[in-house]
């Protein structure tokens, strides 16, 4: 297969700036982060592939023999193998593109990066496990401790230096081309760069030496996430084999359904239900929220349907101060059964004057009056 030319791959044209290839990379890298593609082989391929051409176009010198020799001047004519980049490299490469740790997600996690420096081998796999958090751990954030099981390297595995690379873990080849011999390093085929093989393997250990150990790790979530949200964190999947980095143990937020309040977006609905005369007389009532419950006044003549306001009283939003409200929606309770004395009271109001409905433009209609509170 023909190797795309560079900027083509980061979708720019050429003499776009440094800055327009950092942007372009950086919104390359998101995309198609394996994180985000789990499983994904094509997205993974797109992430290399750009790797590789920001790695070549964000240094100046590769830059300048790219633009006059095109891959020839590169070196990395030969796919992946040759200049490729290996995920380590790609990962180490974020530092400098995102800043901080390196990890495209880190404002979403804060802190705990990745730390992939220095490692060399083939990256362990991702971890992916379910946590299922109620309203309130949502509203306030919460800390969670996981108990999982994930592949450790077996206890008195030892290695031994790679007699191809002498434990370099590269292979020098010279090769002829047009602009005269060109050395190229490569990963050793022997040990996959590592630079070492293993020695005797521990029984009980599989055939990388690993071994599977429970885990228990605690990982503080953020208030505000949402069904479906994930987190990472670096090096708590499972070990590499070879001694290389282990992946990620990534988490997957689920939302457990509330009885009472429902969630939308960051504000919470619930459901009201009072009887007639409290209606009609005013009243006060406790109403549940996510932090406890309030009191809350309902006004003498409050019509049923009518959407009251708990302002600040919703889900904060991930990340920002801003917090959602609760919305308490009045749904006036029909007695189902009445006695004697119930019917002869209500008989008498029925005909009474004030019990006559007079809507007027003010009592909006229901859909009239959620539209009020979602625009
Ligand atoms: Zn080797």
């Amino acid at each position: 297969m023909a190797k795309r030319d560079y900027y083509e791959v980061l979708g720019l044209s050429k003499g776009a700036s440094e800055a327009d290839i950092k942007k372009a990379y950086r919104q390359m890298a998101i995309k198609y982060h394996p994180d985000k593609n789990p499983g994904d082989a094509k997205a993974e391929e797109k992430f290399k592939e750009a790797a590789e051409a920001y790695e070549v176009l964000s240094d100046g010198n590769k830059k300048a023999r790219y633009d006059q020799y095109g891959h020839a001047g590169t070196g990395s004519q030969g796919g992946y193998g040759g200049g490729g980049m290996n995920m380590d490299d790609i990962f180490s490469q974020f530092g400098d593109v995102f800043g901080n740790d390196g990890s495209p997600f880190e404002s979403f996690f804060g802190g705990g990066g990745r730390s992939r420096g220095g490692q060399r081998g083939v990256r362990g796999s991702n971890i992916r496990l379910k946590v299922k958090l109620t309203l309130q751990e949502i509203a306030t954030g919460v800390e969670k401790k996981l108990k999982f099981g994930r592949l450790v390297m077996a206890e008195g595995l030892s290695f031994e230096t790679c007699g191809t690379c002498k434990g370099s873990g590269q292979v020098r080849r010279v090769t002829n081309t047009f602009l005269g011999q060109m050395a190229t390093t490569s990963a050793c085929p022997t040990c996959q760069g590592t630079g070492r093989i293993m020695g005797k393997r521990p029984a009980g250990s599989n055939a990388d030496g690993l071994v599977n150990k429970e885990e228990v790790v605690s990982v503080n979530i953020p208030a505000g996430v949402a069904n479906g949200m994930q987190l990472s964190m670096s090096g708590k999947g499972n070990a590499g084999p070879m001694g290389g980095p282990a992946g990620d143990l990534i988490i997957l937020i689920e939302e457990a359904e509330d009885p009472i309040l429902k969630r939308d977006g960051n504000n919470i609905v619930f459901d009201l239900y009072i009887n007639f005369a409290d209606v009609a007389l005013g009243t006060q009532v406790e109403v549940p929220t996510v932090d406890g419950k309030v009191k809350l006044k309902i006004d003498a003549g409050t019509q049923a349907g009518k959407i009251l306001r708990l302002r600040g009283k919703g889900l904060p939003e991930l990340n920002t101060n801003f917090k959602g409200d609760q919305l308490i929606h009045v749904n006036v309770w029909t007695p189902q059964k009445l006695n004697r004395e119930e019917q002869e009271m209500l008989e008498k109001l029925r005909d009474s004057e004030n019990f006559r409905p007079k809507p007027n433009a003010n009592d909006k209609g229901f859909f009239d009056r959620m539209r009020e509170f979602f625009n």
